[in-house]
């Protein structure tokens, strides 16, 4: 496995890569859930590629970016047991040459919508470096969670809107046994509180309606940030001891999006 700290030698690289090139961009601390994206990549292509990459333009808390858990050596141990063939680990001065000075706008239909309206500058942030990213891998594939939905549709409608040769492929929630998805958060979590954390999806799944959704959160001392409904899904924000989880759920055999 290549793990390339600067672009220069990842360029020179991928000129002499000839075949199907799959692309997993992350943050890093990794976990099950990007490991699956990790298969299917390996399975789906010749070559596997992953980025690891905090992205400080989608974060719009200095706090929250500088207490995400960074884990690079288990990482690179877990990526090179799955059989990844080429990891971008790029500096943010790298990626930033001139600062955050150019960015993408989301469509104004989603910017109001859950985490667009409840991180300002998140989806921007997030456009933006998968742009950069997807200029750089030259990837025939890349692989998104269903987890972050809402990044997943937003990615999804810059290709199509801006022509850009690459197929994006969704892949389902992975979950610990108790219904948790799986994130990097988790890590920030107490052993009682990842416990606790499993109430998310339980309220997700059993409530009748998003206001009772929502009533059983409070209940369990979630403090919610939003509980909504789009394109056949019911979509969570929810902080406990301070980590802020999301989580998504279809309800109905429908998507539509
Ligand atoms: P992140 O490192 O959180 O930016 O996530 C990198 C990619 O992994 C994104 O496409 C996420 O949606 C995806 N991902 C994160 N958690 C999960 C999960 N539990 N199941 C499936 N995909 C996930």
């Amino acid at each position: 496995m290549h793990v390339w700290n600067d672009l220069g030698g990842w360029f020179k690289r991928r000129r002499e890569i000839s075949g199907n090139v799959g692309f997993v961009p992350t943050m890093g601390a990794l976990h099950r859930g990007h490991l699956s994206l990790v298969e299917r990549c390996r399975k789906e292509n010749d070559i596997a590629v992953v980025s690891i990459f905090v992205n400080p333009s989608q974060f719009n808390e200095k706090k929250d970016l500088e207490r995400y858990p960074r884990t690079l050596e288990t990482d690179l141990a877990m990526l090179r047991d799955g059989g990844v063939d080429d990891v971008l680990v790029p500096s943010a001065s790298e990626m930033y040459p001139n600062g955050y000075s150019l960015r993408l706008e989301p469509d104004p239909a989603v910017a109001g919508l859950m985490e667009a309206a409840h991180r300002p500058g998140f989806l921007q942030g997030v456009m933006t470096v998968v742009l950069k990213l997807f200029n750089i891998v030259h990837a025939d594939r890349a692989y998104f969670g269903e987890k972050d939905y809402q990044q997943l549709i937003t990615i999804e409608a810059m290709v199509r809107e801006f022509f850009l040769p690459v197929k994006i492929v969704p892949c389902p929630t992975v979950r610990e046994p108790s219904g948790l998805a799986m994130s990097s958060r988790n890590m920030l979590l107490s052993e009682a509180s990842r416990q606790h954390a499993a109430g998310l999806y339980r309220a997700l799944t059993t409530g009748a309606t998003v206001d009772d959704a929502r009533g059983i959160l409070e209940a369990e001392a979630f403090q919610v940030d939003y509980v909504e409904e789009h394109w056949g899904r019911r979509f969570v924000a929810a902080f406990l001891d301070g980590i802020r989880l999301i989580d998504n759920v279809p309800t109905s055999s429908v998507e539509n999006r």
